[in-house]
């Protein structure tokens, strides 16, 4: 398919109309066997229950030109099981893996001319999602439900190189023990949008929460897993129930594991310890890695020995080695990297 013109190197990360999309219907308790549509927009009852009680969740993925010229996805199989637990979590209906898959295959391809070449720094960022269609206002799950994916082209996370960031330590919570911190769900992100405008007009870039019930241990920020490195290189990432498991972050200890040979820890991480460690780094689909230099607790800072100029040498190569799995450059697990075109 002939490449849409756009200056790949200099979009941003926002919402650009693509040609396709794909939608699916759950109703009387079956999925349809969903197709793709033209229609961007989504007409739907004023009662909704997504309107309502916010009955969503949602995924994120990123579409991809390899060095040698193909066009793929990132373990598309961890997304689509994370939306089935997100869905039975909100007591949503299931879509089925082979679904899913099938859903990004034909939506990549059909949008094949927004997927950004190869060394752009571009990719094109798939948005699965699901809903609540039907009227409820009793407070109870909705009956119908509809699935949707669309994609879109994004530029490059980092313009000009990763600096790193400052974080703060949020006096807000994001997620309750037992709650929906582990799930995808838009209403994660809701209660999330004054904590980051607030800490944004206190010039911080990221909100870090704490464990809700001691409010002494490190959680994961609003849309990202935190991970640390040790004076003498170990990679360390908190365990908790109320963490999002990031395909990233998944990612990121195995290849510091099998690929660099580095010692690898999934443990409870204080507050208090984090002024021990060398550098941190922010993980998720949009930036793989975003390099944090300081971490400021209520005015006290807490500075990574890796400063404020540049990404430190753990992150770095991790970085490097998982960028170059997605791109083709280093040879990929088996079953990581799913060819599209
Ligand atoms: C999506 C998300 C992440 C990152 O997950 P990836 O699978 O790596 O993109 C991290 N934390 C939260 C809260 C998220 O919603």
């Amino acid at each position: 398919m002939e490449k849409k013109n756009i200056d790949w190197s200099n979009i941003g990360f926002g919402y650009v109309q693509t040609d396709k999309r794909y939608v699916a219907n759950y109703k009387d308790g079956a999925w349809d066997k969903g197709a793709l549509t033209d229609d961007p927009n989504i007409v739907m009852n004023e009662c909704a229950g997504v309107l309502q009680y916010a009955q969503t969740c949602f995924e994120g993925l990123k579409a991809y030109t390899t060095e040698d010229g193909h066009i793929v996805t990132f373990r598309p199989d961890l997304n689509a099981e994370r939306l089935m637990d997100s869905a039975a979590r909100l007591e949503m209906p299931q879509l089925p893996k082979e679904q899913f898959i099938d859903a990004v295959d034909q939506v990549v391809k059909a949008n094949a001319g927004y997927v950004p070449p190869y060394g752009s720094g571009a990719t094109l960022y798939i948005r699965p999602y699901m809903f609540g269609i039907n009227p409820v206002i009793g407070v109870k799950p909705a009956d119908e439900y509809q699935f949707r994916m669309f994609c879109t082209p994004v530029g490059p996370y980092f313009k000009g190189g990763a600096k790193p960031i400052t974080i703060r330590v949020s006096d807000f919570d994001r997620a309750a023990p037992h709650g929906t911190g582990h799930v995808k769900a838009g209403l994660n992100y809701a209660m999330s949008l004054h904590a980051i405008v607030d800490a944004h007009q206190q010039g911080y870039d990221e909100n870090v929460y704490l464990d809700a019930a001691t409010r002494t241990k490190i959680e994961e920020t609003g849309g990202a897993n935190i991970i640390f490195v040790t004076k003498d290189n170990k990679v360390v990432t908190p365990k908790s129930d109320s963490i999002l498991p990031s395909i990233t972050r998944r990612s990121l200890m195995y290849v510091a594991e099998h690929y660099l040979g580095l010692e690898v820890e999934q443990r409870e991480v204080y507050l208090d310890e984090v002024k021990d460690f060398a550098e941190c780094g922010l993980c998720g689909t949009a930036a793989v890695i975003s390099p944090v230099g300081k971490i400021v607790d209520h005015g006290k800072e807490i500075c990574f020995p890796s400063g404020m100029e540049e990404m430190g040498p753990v992150t770095k190569k991790l970085y490097e080695t998982l960028t170059g799995i997605q791109m083709g450059r280093i040879e990929a697990p088996e079953g990581w990297i799913h060819r599209i075109l």
